[in-house]
């Protein structure tokens, strides 16, 4: 790789969101970070740069993209926020936009979401309603946020209620996923981010899941061509689902959602810490929507203990369980599951699946038979 290539050049795979004028591009490479700033006219023309991380990652990695664009006479300044899922919070969101506006971020300028999801998601809410929306770069540096959170435009913040309840869809310029930020982040999170890796699998690609089934160490090793294949395909199938659903009004967009229902009413139970973290919780939700639309008929029973399989071999979560400390009770997993945002009318939809590779949202199912079902999944 030579330093005259354009970010797109460098990167080896582009993936296009299409979304006719706010389409863009999901750049996947190796060493782009420095390289962000040389390029980013292409992108942004005349866009300075205000860089919003949190303090794990900036530790890391931030002096590289800060002195590319400083070199380029776009870094506007950071904000850098305390790292985990309550940074998610409204008191967060009030000092990021507070200190972009003393930042002088103007419109034409841009936010670079720097972090995990939880930076991608906080980030990304600010710019959305920043003088009433600023360019925004997302920068995934987990697994997860490389896979899933940084693309697609859904942005927001927790409530005591419910997770993600507050926010926004707002779509980024330019998703810039640099492989090589990977080797610093913590074994745990990259298992906790190969779940939602995994997700893509179980939700419409068979193959892909038979596929991970055997490459799943090197995934998590580092093996840099089965990740590449694993980001690519996991942003590819992402970006088909926004294409086709942007703001999850047909049903499609909320497949990605599988096992989502029962792992945020756990991260909820659980407060958001790192008791469990977001992608161990679908791991825990995914197994558990296979088990219950096996118990309902819908799928084959080997289907779900084959998830299940695969989950406890990649060291994952599968059972409530396997929760450290207090477990939660079947009524406060459906008072919880109540908040979901797939409630409609008070009607609680669940994406279920017919067999692995073939998941659908399901408004009709027997909230009897959940209710069982909780009960006996939580029993002591
Ligand atoms: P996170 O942002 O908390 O990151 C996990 C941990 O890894 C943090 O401690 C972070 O500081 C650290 N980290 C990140 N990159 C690192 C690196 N390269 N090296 C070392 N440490 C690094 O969590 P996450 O798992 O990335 O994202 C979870 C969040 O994403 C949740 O809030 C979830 O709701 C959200 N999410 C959003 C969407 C969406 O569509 N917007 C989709 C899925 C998940």
């Amino acid at each position: 790789m030579t330093d005259n290539l354009t970010l797109q050049e460098a990167a080896e795979t582009a993936i296009p969101v299409t979304l006719g004028e706010r389409s863009y591009q999901i750049l996947i490479g190796e060493d782009l970070l420095g390289k962000t700033a040389l390029h980013l006219d292409s992108f942004l023309p005349g866009a300075r740069c205000a860089v919003v991380s949190d303090e794990n990652v900036a530790g890391l990695h931030l002096d590289k993209l800060k002195r590319g664009l400083q070199e380029q006479g776009l870094y506007l300044g950071e904000i850098i926020v305390p790292p985990g899922e309550s940074s998610k919070c409204f008191a967060r969101l009030e000092q990021v936009c507070d200190r972009l506006l003393d930042l002088g971020v103007e419109r034409g300028d841009c936010v670079i979401a720097f972090g995990g999801g939880v930076v991608g998601d906080l980030a990304g809410f600010a710019a959305s309603i920043l003088r009433r929306g600023v360019n925004l770069l997302q920068i995934p540096t987990s697994l997860l946020a490389q896979v899933d959170s940084s693309v697609g435009g859904k942005t927001g913040i927790d409530m005591p209620q419910g997770k993600n309840l507050i926010g926004t869809f707002f779509q980024p310029a330019l998703v810039l996923a640099d492989m090589s930020v990977l080797s610093t982040l913590p074994e745990r999170q990259i298992r906790a981010g190969y779940a939602e890796v995994a997700k893509y699998g179980l939700i419409g690609d068979a193959e892909f899941f038979a596929w991970l089934e055997t490459a799943w160490p090197e995934i998590i090793e580092g093996g840099t061509d089965a990740r590449k294949k694993a980001i690519a395909t996991s942003c590819r199938a992402k970006a088909a689902i926004v294409a086709e659903d942007e703001k999850e009004e047909s049903g499609k967009r909320a497949l990605l959602n599988l096992g989502h229902t029962f792992g945020h009413a756990l991260e909820a139970f659980t407060g958001y810490s790192d008791t469990l973290l977001h992608g161990e919780a679908i791991a825990i939700g995914m197994t558990l929507a296979f088990r219950f639309s096996a118990e309902e008929g819908i799928c084959e029973p080997a289907d779900a203990e084959r998830v299940k399989a695969h989950f406890q071999a990649v060291g994952l979560p599968t059972e409530i369980a396997d929760i450290d400390g207090a477990k939660p009770s079947a009524a406060e997993m459906l008072r919880l599951m109540a908040q979901d945002k797939k409630v409609h009318a008070g009607q609680l939809n669940l994406v279920l699946v017919r067999g692995i590779g073939s998941a659908y949202l399901d408004a009709k199912f027997d909230m009897d038979a959940l209710t069982a079902f909780l009960q006996r999944e939580c029993a002591p």
